[in-house]
């Protein structure tokens, strides 16, 4: 998960509330009667061993999983990490069976007792993105210690993704701890590429499954998180859960024309001409597709007052009134449309000399509903046929479908976010990032992205960036979540 994901969310939140005039209300959808400030108590489990999560979080942390662009790691961090949960977590190790994918990706695997029933599938990656050069000393605790400084355990991947990764561990060794037994099968995948495009980890096991004719019930992965306070506007937590997530691509455009001296310069250069073409298509994005935030649109419109609530609530029948507004707003209108931006520019290689060509790079994130192929076209039709457009080697990824707000997966999941975040709004939105669920999309209809946790402006800063920390105060929340969830879908009897 990047901090794309939820700052785009919050974005689209904070687009809504501070340009129409947010009222904010706590609580599940309800109508304006029903509205008041009480808040109500989350359903926690007690005999959850908290500090025990809280000391493997901070052991996860101190393996340095670092992948870096190029694809390299260090695998005795990974094989670290590995040995701490088996050491940590007895049970699991005992009652579950354990794969392992390419040295490092993990597969468990809890059988339950009703083969007819569509497994589940749990995932969090293990590897973490690279503190950036000299940027260590700025962190308020070293990013691979583990400290816990004012109710903050800090870390590199301590929200993304071992947050997650140890509160599913904890969960399912509490359950055992219980006597609990599922009826349908549990699936815990755990990729360790993810940062890199997961292509070793995740779909390996991904295609594994397939190949065993698993097709999940649903799949549930990092992506959204409870977004809480990110904007001082908005008040209301609102429990992002994601559905589809954007597809990407990298196109290079290339200009040729006629080079020589400066001095006598020719029109039209390579240069010219290139840039002709930026501006072109900066102002002529790929069209909006108002239906990707039509989900989003419906679970808030109960909270925006007048004008606003009334078009959210009717998002197709005010689709370009909406689209107009939300075009004004970079992160909003990145959850309606195809996004297209240069990158990298080059041209020239002395200053007294007209290049032949010149190029540019453009990253693309593909929204639902949009392929590679109409995102190319409508770049050709923009730019015209005598600049080269061509799709960087590997770099094309299509965007997800969307998996159903209306299944009994879906009622399951934010059921159990409501009895645990029970003052969240949940909202189903569409990721402009990519996550290692993807590779479940042929494999199930309901693939989701939640994680249980609060996430706020201070914890958005730290993804991917300097200070990722979890509050130690969001450790039983996190756990009991899980636990319900595992519960609950695995139709675990009387169990938590
Ligand atoms: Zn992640």
């Amino acid at each position: 998960m990047s901090k794309k994901v939820v700052v785009a969310a919050a974005g689209a939140v904070a687009a809504v509330g501070v340009a129409i005039g947010w009222k904010a209300s706590r609580g599940r959808p309800r109508s304006t009667a029903e509205q008041g400030s009480e808040t109500r108590k989350p359903f926690l489990i007690d005999d959850i061993d908290e500090e025990r999560f809280l000391a493997s979080l901070r052991e996860a942390i101190r393996c340095r999983t670092v992948v870096f662009d190029d694809g390299t790691y260090d695998s005795d961090a990974f094989d670290a990490l590995g040995e701490m949960l088996v050491e940590r977590y007895p049970r699991v190790h005992a009652e579950l069976d354990r794969e392992t994918f390419n040295g490092h990706s993990l597969l468990y695997t809890w059988v339950g007792s009703d083969p007819r029933l569509d497994p589940i599938v749990l995932m969090a990656h293990q590897d973490v993105v690279p503190v950036e050069e000299d940027t260590e000393t700025q962190w308020a605790a070293p990013p691979f210690a583990g400290a816990t400084l004012e109710g903050r355990i800090y870390g590199r991947g301590s929200l993304d993704c071992k947050g997650p990764l140890i509160a599913i561990f904890e969960a399912v060794e509490f359950l055992l701890e219980q006597g609990a037994e599922p009826v349908r099968t549990v699936y815990i995948v755990s990729g360790h590429d993810e940062e890199v495009g997961g292509e070793n980890g995740a779909r390996v096991i991904a295609e594994e499954l397939s190949s065993r004719g698993v097709s999940p019930w649903f799949v549930l992965d990092e992506g959204g998180a409870v977004a809480d306070g990110v904007l001082p506007a908005v008040v209301a937590p609102i429990a992002l859960v994601g559905i589809a997530e954007k597809g990407s691509m990298s196109l290079k455009l290339t200009a040729h024309g006629e080079g020589g001296h400066s001095s006598i310069p020719p029109r039209g250069s390579a240069i010219v001409r290139l840039a002709g073409a930026i501006a072109a298509l900066d102002a002529s994005p790929v069209p909006a597709r108002i239906d990707a935030l039509t989900p989003l649109l419906d679970a808030l419109s109960d909270h925006l007052p007048g004008v606003l609530g009334v078009l959210a609530a009717k998002p197709r029948a005010a689709a370009s009134l909406l689209s107009r507004v939300f075009t004004r707003d970079v992160q909003m209108d990145a959850l309606q449309r195809t996004t297209m931006v240069p990158t990298i520019i080059e041209g020239g290689v002395k200053a007294n000399v007209v290049p032949q060509a010149a190029s540019v790079t453009l990253n693309v994130r593909i929204i639902p509903g949009d392929t590679s192929q109409s995102v190319i076209e409508h770049v050709r039709s923009v730019v015209g046929e005598e600049i080269d457009v061509e799709v960087l080697a590997g770099s094309s990824t299509e965007a997800s479908g969307f998996s159903s707000i209306d299944s009994e997966g879906w009622e399951t999941l934010t059921g159990v976010i409501g009895e645990v975040f029970p003052d969240a709004i949940v909202a189903p939105y569409v990721l402009t990032v990519a996550t290692d669920s993807r590779f479940f999309e042929g494999l199930s209809d309901d693939v989701y992205r939640f994680s249980p946790f609060v996430v706020d402006a201070a914890a958005l800063r730290g993804l991917h960036g300097t200070d990722e920390f979890i509050r130690t105060g969001d450790a039983r929340r996190a756990v009991t979540f899980f636990s319900r969830l595992i519960a609950v879908a695995a139709r675990m009897g009387d169990s938590p």
